[in-house]
């Protein structure tokens, strides 16, 4: 199979190539295959050629190469961060922490938490027509896992999507992003190294016709991406009935209660909002800050973001805050800057596109802000930071959930018990108090939208289970030669079983039950 290089100088010479920019100096870097249908159904059908024999390996022999992958990102550390920082204008440390340090992370927690996981489970049942049976749950992968990823995370929310769908046994095929496709065809070579069987992972790069198409050929589509987009792969797996996981946007608010640790919440507000230049499907994109601590808090967070340095990405400690990855995304947050300042916000620092050459917008605190206005009601996905004065937390819980979305929200407050019952009346996915993000870092922990922010989730047993068909397996060992409901049916059997039903649920009592004793 070709390397980065060699995929790049095909992709030019065939002429059909997606050119590949660095937003942080507007350079094109490379160019990629934008792979037809017909090449998709191809990769999809080496992939399915492939897949079995992963599978036969075991959890094993699939550990062993996970567990050298994982030692070959670090190893390889310095060329990845490169790779992403060349196709995102993002900083170092936003591609190490979030992404290197993930990616490193899962390859360890899949390979150990698959066996454990996938786990035939026996299943006890009260059933008295059933009883003495064998009753097995088990998880078969179900074969070909199509991963289609964004481009805010190329290693974490593409090809991390990958990892469990491996572990339990499938074949993957990715389609990144076509803004940001170097790092996932990296991690192909990468994999190759490892020992990966050939066409076990492979790395569909193209536009949005070269993920539709994907849809049609696979028999599992974890999307992340947009609502918009989601929908669209939802409407297009129906016909085929592909099971679907969808990681979509969100407008994560953060409550922020007048008893609050007011210097740990002004720079948790500047940092959950602007790392990753403010483009994370879980970023703080509004703020409700409670009337007695708002002017405190607003100042604490506008110093902040004023101190933020922005720019071009030299490594490590260069800058804070970097480029605005995809085009249309300035426009978005150039948009919803000028119709809340139209409606009335007031813009405490920041509010404009950042001078070329990249694309840049300044890290902007947005003051006045109500929910007649985008900024507060549409994602952003920006280096941006709304906030709204509120009368009491009931006002912030109310506000919190007047939205379509519900990925995560943020409750900050010294008093720990009440922000748990507040965190608990807010619509959404996941709910950290005096925290933001890092619930995504643990990975025993489900992370999936509620309302238009997604179906599903990653991370936690559900998050493997998913890539998996799951079979229920009955065994009868020692039986009469004919049960009492079988033909002929006969007046005496069928009042004995009447009595039987009459006995066992004519007292309106609940029944004894096994369920969840799974050992
Ligand atoms: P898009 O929805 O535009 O694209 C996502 C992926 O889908 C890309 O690979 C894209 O290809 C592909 N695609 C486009 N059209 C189709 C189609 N018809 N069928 C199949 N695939 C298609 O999202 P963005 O890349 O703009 O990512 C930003 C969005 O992702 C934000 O809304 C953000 O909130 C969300 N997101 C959600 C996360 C979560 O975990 N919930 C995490 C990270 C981001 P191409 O790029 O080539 O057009």
């Amino acid at each position: 199979m070709a390397t980065i290089e060699e995929r790049v100088d095909q992709a030019e010479a065939s002429g059909s190539d997606i050119p590949v920019e660095n937003p942080a100096t507007g350079e094109i870097i490379a160019s990629v295959p934008n792979r037809s249908a017909d090449e998709v159904r191809e990769i999809v059908a080496r992939a399915r050629a492939a897949q079995p024999a992963w599978e036969a390996l075991g959890y094993e022999g699939r550990e062993r190469i996970l567990l050298r992958a994982q030692k070959w990102v670090m190893d390889n550390k310095e060329r990845i961060i490169s790779t992403i920082v060349s196709e995102t204008g993002k900083t170092y440390e936003d591609a190490q922490l979030a992404e290197i340090s993930y990616v490193a992370s899962a390859f360890g927690f899949w390979a150990k938490m698959a066996p454990e996981w996938l786990a035939d489970e026996k299943v006890k049942t009260a059933n008295l027509f059933v009883k003495g049976r064998k009753l097995i749950v088990r998880y078969r992968p179900v074969g070909v896992v199509g991963v289609i990823g964004p481009w805010n995370f190329p290693l974490t929310n593409s090809f991390g999507d990958c990892i469990p769908a491996l572990a339990a046994g499938n074949a993957a095929v990715l389609k990144p992003s076509e803004v940001t496709p170097l790092t996932s065809l990296l991690m192909e070579e990468g994999l190759r190294e490892c020992g990966l069987p050939e066409d076990v992972f492979q790395v569909a790069t193209g536009d949005g016709q070269t993920g539709s198409a994907l849809v049609d050929e696979v028999d599992f589509i974890m999307f992340t991406g947009s609502t918009a987009t989601g929908k669209r792969v939802a409407a297009k797996a129906a016909e085929t009935l592909t099971p679907i996981g969808l990681e979509l946007g969100g407008k994560d608010p953060m409550i922020v209660l007048r008893d609050a640790d007011l210097d740990r919440a002004a720079n948790a507000a500047t940092y959950w909002s602007m790392n990753n230049g403010g483009q994370v499907c879980i970023s703080v994109e509004r703020v409700y800050a409670e009337e007695p601590i708002y002017d405190r808090f607003v100042s604490k967070v506008t110093e902040n973001v004023r101190e933020l340095r922005q720019g071009r990405p030299l490594g490590p400690a260069s800058v804070d805050v970097g480029a605005v990855i995809f085009p249309p995304q300035l426009e978005i947050i150039e948009d919803h800057v000028r119709d809340a300042v139209d409606k009335g916000a007031k813009v405490l620092t920041g509010g404009h596109a950042g001078p070329g050459p990249g694309r840049f917008y300044e890290p902007t605190v947005l003051v006045d802000v109500d929910h007649t206005m985008k900024a507060m009601t549409e994602e952003t996905f920006g280096p941006t930071l709304p906030i709204m004065k509120v009368s009491d937390a009931e006002e912030a819980v109310r506000l919190a959930n007047d939205s379509p979305y519900g990925l995560a929200a943020s409750v900050w407050s010294k008093d720990t018990q009440r922000a748990e019952a507040i965190a608990r009346r807010v619509e959404s996915g996941a709910v950290t108090v005096n925290d933001a993000q890092i619930n995504y870092t643990a990975l025993e922990l489900p992370m999936g939208g509620w309302k238009a922010s997604g179906l599903g989730v990653r991370h936690g047993p559900a998050g493997l289970r998913k890539y998996t068909q799951q079979q229920s397996i009955l065994v009868t060992r020692l039986a009469p030669k004919k049960d009492i409901h079988m033909f002929p049916y006969s007046k005496l059997k069928t009042g004995l079983i009447g009595k039987l039903l009459g006995l066992l649920y004519g007292r309106g009592k609940r029944e004894k039950t096994y369920a969840n004793l799974g050992a």
